[in-house]
């Protein structure tokens, strides 16, 4: 399969596996993680789901009981509900306490969470650490409730169970592996973080079908956010840190308003050098440093562990407006969005399985026109540009600089570098180191 035909039909598979997925309602533990697990498994059966234990120790964190969910609601004493669970679910606060009492208006209050500021928004709000039981409703919903009595019901459960993640390892011929980790434990939220999901699913399955013997091993790793990434990291920490060559958090990968880059802590991994490569041409392209993180990179990169991984967006969580809202829906996220953070990535696949060392294989600049790789008649301005670029990734093929380093140089698309190079191999004219 051609590739542009390989990354439409992904394209396509994204935007309906998102959709699938949407109406499951997921936390950090339960079914809904789990539902999430088997169908990615579906889609690539190399993917294993791990359980760890309610009560195990992972770092300095403890996996919490196990959260289930089968309905919630208000209900006026006239028989009108609110925050119906069934509408959406995102009117129950996230890992709720079951509770089924009768209390007035005024009692109730505590319990509810809104967005003043976006009066017509229901938030999105957890409380995985500490029990409590609540409500989220837009502020107009919340405005429209009488006073009066009323029942609140929430038929959940806390209980000893496990925390589940999935891991997806396409091993290739070196032990050297790029990490990708993504996170499922969100409900339904498009862009945060369905599409980092079926993003990471989508990358896998291009590994697959274009390089069936890869140089490097891709570990995929669909996490609960935070706990676990700690439990992932606490299992497999030595492991990681003597093999990882690079490594990328996603995270709202859907939206097609901008490209954003989460630095590792220090800011010069090689996984941050190829995303920026990843991303030179792009439109609206954003760089945040390790201050402003918020996903899994904050493990990855911590003191210690230390991983060389840094984090990518579309529109960065907490930048965006729909963010933890239920704006965050399939209305946000596109199919552009999508296949814009896939080529970014199959673009990185791409240069590490072309190889990161390679040299000019002759001296001085190679003559062009006799391999046809020069335009000997036109001089039409794009092909100068072409010629251009082509000499320029010459330039730098000394063996020190990967197409990482070519492609930001030279302003080069990191994509367009890597066809570069696999023409010039083609003509013999690249020596690998
Ligand atoms: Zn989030």
């Amino acid at each position: 399969v051609a590739t542009s035909a390989l990354l439409n039909k992904l394209s396509d598979a994204m935007l309906s596996n998102i959709k699938n997925l949407f109406p499951i309602c997921r936390s950090i533990t339960g079914e809904g993680v789990r539902d999430t697990l088997r169908y990615l498994q579906d889609l690539n059966r190399e993917l294993v789901i791990h359980d760890v234990s309610s009560g195990t120790q992972v770092f300095d964190w403890t996996i919490p009981e196990e959260w289930n969910i089968e309905n919630a609601f208000i209900e006026h004493e006239s028989g009108a509900k609110f925050a119906e669970f069934s509408i959406n679910n995102l009117h129950v606060l996230n890992y709720s306490s079951p509770i089924d009492t009768f209390l007035d208006r005024a009692e109730l209050e505590p319990h509810i969470y809104t967005l003043p500021d976006q009066p017509d928004r229901i938030p999105y709000v957890t409380s995985y650490y500490s029990k409590r039981w609540g409500f989220c409703l837009s502020q107009n919903q919340k405005n429209a409730m009488p006073a009066g009595r009323y029942r609140a019901f929430i038929d959940s459960t806390l209980k000893p169970g496990e925390l589940n993640y999935g891991e997806l390892i396409i091993p290739g011929k070196s032990k050297a592996k790029i990490l990708i980790s993504t996170y499922c434990c969100h409900p339904s939220l498009a862009n945060d973080n369905l599409s980092g999901v079926v993003v990471a699913s989508a990358l896998a399955s291009y590994i697959k079908e274009k390089y069936p013997d890869p140089t490097y091993t891709y570990c995929f790793v669909f996490v609960p956010e935070t706990i676990g990434a700690i439990a992932y990291l606490s299992k497999n920490i030595d492991h990681l840190k003597k093999h990882i060559s690079a490594g990328f958090v996603l995270s709202c990968v859907g939206d097609d308003r901008s490209y954003s880059h989460v630095q590792s802590r220090l800011g010069n991994c090689l996984a941050d050098k190829a995303l920026t490569a990843a991303l030179v041409g792009r439109e609206n392209v954003k760089a945040y440093s390790f201050l402003e993180r918020g996903s899994d990179e904050r493990q990855y990169c911590a003191p210690g562990v230390d991983l060389p991984v840094c984090g990518f967006c579309r529109s960065k969580y907490t930048e965006y407006p729909e963010y933890h809202t239920d704006a965050d829906n399939l209305d946000l996220i596109s199919r552009d969005g999508l296949k814009g953070a896939l080529t970014a990535l199959t673009s990185i696949v791409d240069a590490f399985e072309f190889g990161l060392k390679n040299r000019i294989s002759v001296l001085g600049e190679p003559q062009l026109g006799r391999r046809n790789l020069y335009p000997t008649l036109s001089n039409k301005n794009s092909l100068l540009t072409d010629v251009r670029m082509r000499t320029n990734i010459i330039a730098y093929l000394d063996g020190k600089h990967d197409p990482f380093d070519i492609s930001i140089i030279t302003g080069t698309p990191l994509g367009s570098v890597v066809q570069e190079l696999v023409t010039l191999r083609e003509h013999g004219l690249i020596a690998a180191d």
